[in-house]
């Protein structure tokens, strides 16, 4: 997870309340969170929905608001719906959730811990835990196994874009990673939150992910 600048004119639809998945919602959501899930940070998402950090309950103010709608996978949704998320989750598009949480991916297994204690750092540890973790029916197991393949490839990637770089810091190497440490990248709170953990073998990088 890493933080959104989110476009602050609400698409002209949502001013009408009859739906929150008009085209014109769905296309600045998908420009703003950069195509990717903000939860799990999978890109290319093929079952894009639109996900409401605090539950409407049925209300029109929080199911229309534009600051309360989040680009979001079929599976974090799903995930996320339980009652001890309600209300707890942090907005990424108000707290750069790097400077609160800590996001590793560690001999196949992700281990987020909260660097503050609030409910809202505690509960979107969790969250984001089981967004890779939780395997309790044979659809979550095959898409958590997804999302930790595809962020075991970006990291495998990751180190040896690295192991280049330090060898021959300059150009196409230092470009390289430039890209994967920047917010639209898949799984940017992990590559950044790694090379944030290592910066003394690779001082060059800090201006690439700063808070
Ligand atoms: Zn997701």
């Amino acid at each position: 997870m890493v933080k959104i600048e989110r476009t602050p004119a609400q698409p002209a639809s949502l001013a009408k309340k009859i739906s929150y998945r008009e085209p014109d919602v769905i296309r600045q959501l998908n420009e703003d969170f950069h195509g990717k899930c903000y939860l799990c940070e999978i890109d290319k998402l093929q079952s894009a929905e639109v996900e409401h950090l605090q539950p409407h309950g049925g209300g029109e103010y929080l199911k229309y608001k534009w600051d309360n709608l989040f680009l979001s996978c079929a599976h974090c949704n799903s995930v996320k719906n339980q009652k001890k998320y309600d209300g707890k989750i942090l907005d990424c598009c108000k707290t750069d959730p790097e400077a609160v949480l800590e996001q590793i991916l560690t001999e196949g297994h992700i281990c987020v811990r909260n660097l503050v204690d609030t409910p809202e750092a505690r509960q979107t540890a969790k969250l984001l835990t089981e967004c890779f973790e939780k395997t309790n029916t044979g659809i979550r197991i095959i898409e958590c196994q997804t999302r930790i393949n595809a962020l075991n490839g970006t990291m495998n990637l990751l180190y040896k874009a690295l192991e280049k770089y330090r060898q021959n810091p300059a150009g196409h190497n230092l470009c390289v990673l430039r890209g994967m440490l920047s917010r639209t990248y898949k799984f940017a709170g992990f590559t950044r939150t790694y090379v944030r953990m290592h910066l003394a073998d690779y001082p060059g990088l800090a201006e690439y992910v700063q808070l």
